[in-house]
């Protein structure tokens, strides 16, 4: 098993790729804590896998300390940080996004990066041992009109993601990012603003493997990137897309 022993927390780990990414470390033998704003589904997810659930809004300092301090207790010290959770704001010209979307997208995506280093990297860097992992988006690395925010707070964690590896590489920490093409997770109807047969084949036809991504691609992606497999590998942005980018 790729991540036999290992502590992991998972963000977001209550739907789509972060309940894709939290079933498969389970698998691989880790024992995870999958955080979400949804309670809910996090302990839905946590009992199908035998993992533990917890309340956590990552855009909040208060409530990610607190998982930081639940997560020492439950798992002991931590191997790997999944920053997963994440929204969007509907698709809307560049100019006519509320400035509450604006800043919802940013705290969720990109502040909650830097509050979970803030409680998490030093224990790792003493320890000379950790693995991250961002999920950031093709919408980081290749833009669509409509989306205009939600692409730049992805274009963000991936530069977070390589300014983070340059910093925690001497000390034994790697970082990465992911870069999910949409999924036929709940967060595709917000791209897509009205879920037709019409709106998908439009999205479809942007992905030369011609599907979407599932949560079992992040899963094994994300279970490679985080394991000692991938000991060499340090700041890089991987495309899990089909093709989209190229
Ligand atoms: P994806 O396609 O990225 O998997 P989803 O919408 O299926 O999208 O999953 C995103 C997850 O992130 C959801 O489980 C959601 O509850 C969670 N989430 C959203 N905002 C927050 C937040 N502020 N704190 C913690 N979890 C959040």
């Amino acid at each position: 098993m790729r991540l036999d022993g290992k502590t992991a927390i998972i963000t977001g780990a209550g739907s789509g790729f972060g309940a894709g990414i939290a079933r498969k470390f389970a698998t691989e033998g880790a024992r995870v804590m999958l955080a979400d704003i949804n309670l809910e589904a996090a302990q839905a997810v946590a009992a199908e896998i035998g993992g533990h659930a917890r309340h956590v809004d990552v855009s909040d300092a208060a409530s990610v300390a607190s998982m930081a301090e639940a997560a020492r207790q439950c798992l002991g010290p931590l191997d790997i940080l999944v920053n997963n959770a994440g929204v969007t704001h509907l698709p809307a010209a560049l100019d006519e996004v509320g400035e509450a979307d604006f800043d919802r997208v940013f705290a969720v995506n990109c502040k909650s990066v830097y509050l979970t280093a803030r409680v998490l990297v030093g224990a790792m860097r003493a320890r000379g041992a950790g693995a991250i992992l961002n999920v950031a988006s093709t919408a980081g690395l290749s833009p669509r009109p409509r989306l205009s925010w939600y692409n730049a707070s992805k274009g963000w964690m991936i530069t977070a993601t390589k300014a983070m590896a340059v910093e925690l590489a001497p000390h034994g920490v790697r970082v990465n990012a992911i870069c999910p093409v949409a999924g036929e997770t709940p967060l595709l109807k917000s791209f897509m603003g009205e879920d037709t047969p019409e709106m998908r084949r439009k999205f479809l036809s942007t992905i030369p493997i011609g599907r979407f991504s599932t949560p079992e691609d992040m899963g094994n992606t994300a279970a490679f990137l985080c394991s000692d497999e991938a000991s060499m590998i340090t700041g890089v942005a991987l495309e899990v897309d089909g093709g989209r980018c190229i």
